[in-house]
């Protein structure tokens, strides 16, 4: 019958190449499980390991390997722990805090940042002149700098926090690169009594300790964010000064105004002058009876301060407004530029200043840091509207990653864009292309060469 239809020659041809595929079959078999007992055995394990894997990997609870699984996993699955979908899984799982065995303090006892320390000048000069290899002066009037932020260990309290979070350090590594800056991100809690605002204090003692080298560390909050990136900061202007903070005189020390200073970004000097105002700042922070307490205190004897627990900034207004003689002179209250930009008055005038400035002035007319102090990102609820907070946030990041982004020839498309566009064409001699702020290669970020 198919001789007929297709002719002798063509059915032996036919035979012929069946035989042949059958050999080419049987020769493909007999490599495969040589392979699996050689190479697999010598670098994966077992065969019969890497066997029981793949099945275990492929087939949950004994179902057939099919093509469509992925999309079959996108239900959510009756037992949650070997659910593959990230969104319904409950992180709790995983984040346990072994909470309970912290040593109580004695609450009769005055708080302490730590063991008393007197004599920090002459223990760091000794270290810094035995250590010459880290200077705490990389160049002429350019102290080294640390800058430290950080969050809490927890993740948000809300969905987008993080996002805002990771925008936030992206923005800071990317001024301090440019401006030869290290960076340390805490997310530990060194000590409990001292959690949220006042997480700071020991932090930034631990570091001064740690880092004789660091001349200056720039404390800055999570929430605030570099939009000038071509500010150098004036560094000579404070050289008599140990403490840097935005701020006016007048405010603090005249009309006790609570928000007269600002402690979300501030520079203080890596001194025993240091260490003693930070065990004078500190008192305040103790949650519980102590911050509730100094509260009062706060809210009774400082210029329009709202009724809640004490907080760093207010305890910092208070300890220089009532000891200003043991503390003024080596204060500098900056207002020249903006070292702390509050936000409400900045963000809606980003385009006016992109009509008439340019990057590097760090003042109103382009501002060094935008500060969203209110805004709680990272908490459930804040003292504005959330879609006003989250627009101007990202709004704030735009602006200062546009100067990030010019450097490389592109721009977001607005500030209110996620996406970028081309401001200059691509060319074959790259070298010779000048980025117009001059932030590819600043004088700041030069370093010293040992020859
Ligand atoms: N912070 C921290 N760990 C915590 C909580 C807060 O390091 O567990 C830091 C964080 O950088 C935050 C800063 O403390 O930005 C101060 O808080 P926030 O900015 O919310 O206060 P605001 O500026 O709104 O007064
Ligand atoms: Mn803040």
């Amino acid at each position: 019958m198919l001789d007929r239809c297709l002719g002798t020659r063509r059915v032996r041809q036919i035979q012929r190449a069946v035989r042949h595929g059958m050999v080419t079959f049987m020769c493909l078999f007999l490599t495969v499980v040589v392979l699996r007992g050689t190479i697999g055995a010598g670098k994966f394990g077992t065969p019969e390991q890497d066997y029981n894997e793949i099945r275990e990997r492929f087939s949950s609870r004994g179902r057939r390997v099919e093509p469509h699984r992925v999309l079959e996993e996108a239900q959510p699955e009756p037992d949650s722990n070997q659910s593959n979908n990230y969104a319904t899984f409950d992180i709790s799982k995983i984040l346990v805090d072994e909470g309970g065995d912290e040593e109580k303090r004695d609450p009769n006892k005055p708080y302490s940042l730590g063991p008393k320390i007197s004599d920090w000048d002459e223990q760091r000069a000794e270290w810094l002149r035995k250590n010459p290899n880290f200077p705490n002066f990389i160049g002429p009037n350019k102290p080294r700098v640390l800058l430290v932020t950080g969050s809490s260990p927890k993740p948000c309290e809300n969905p987008v926090g993080d996002h805002y979070l990771l925008k936030s350090i992206k923005n800071k590594i990317d001024y301090c690169r440019l401006h030869g800056i290290e960076i340390f991100y805490n997310m530990a809690l060194l000590d409990a009594e001292m959690a949220g605002f006042w997480a700071k204090l020991p932090l930034i003692r631990k570091l001064l300790l740690s880092h004789p080298e660091v001349e200056f560390l720039w404390w800055m909050d999570s929430d605030a964010m570099f939009t000038d990136m071509a500010f150098e900061v004036p560094w000579e202007r404070y050289k008599d000064h140990n403490f840097v903070m935005h701020g006016w005189n007048e405010m603090v020390y005249d009309q006790k105004n609570w928000i007269g200073l600002n402690t979300g970004s501030f520079l203080l000097r890596n001194t025993q002058w240091a260490l003693d105002i930070l065990d004078a700042w500190a008192p305040m922070g103790p949650k519980g009876k102590v911050r509730d307490e100094a509260g009062k205190v706060l809210t009774r004897e400082l210029k329009d301060r709202p009724v809640f627990e004490a907080d760093d900034q207010s305890a910092m207004v208070y300890l220089l407004a009532t000891q200003r003689e043991l503390w003024g002179e080596k204060v500098y209250l900056e207002s020249a530029y903006y070292l702390h930009g509050y936000w409400g008055i900045l963000v809606d005038r980003y385009e006016e200043m992109i009509e008439n400035y340019h990057p590097g002035l760090g003042d109103h007319r382009w501002p060094l840091v935008t500060h969203f102090v209110g805004c709680k990102p990272c908490g459930k609820f804040g003292d504005y509207p959330v879609e006003r907070c989250l627009k101007q946030m990202d709004r704030a990041y735009n602006f200062g990653d546009n100067q990030i982004l010019q450097i490389y020839g592109f721009t977001h498309k607005s500030l209110g864009s996620r996406r970028v566009k081309r401001v200059r064409n691509e060319t074959s001699n790259p070298l010779e292309v000048k980025d117009e702020l001059g932030l590819l290669h600043p004088a700041f970020k030069a370093v010293k060469t040992s020859s």
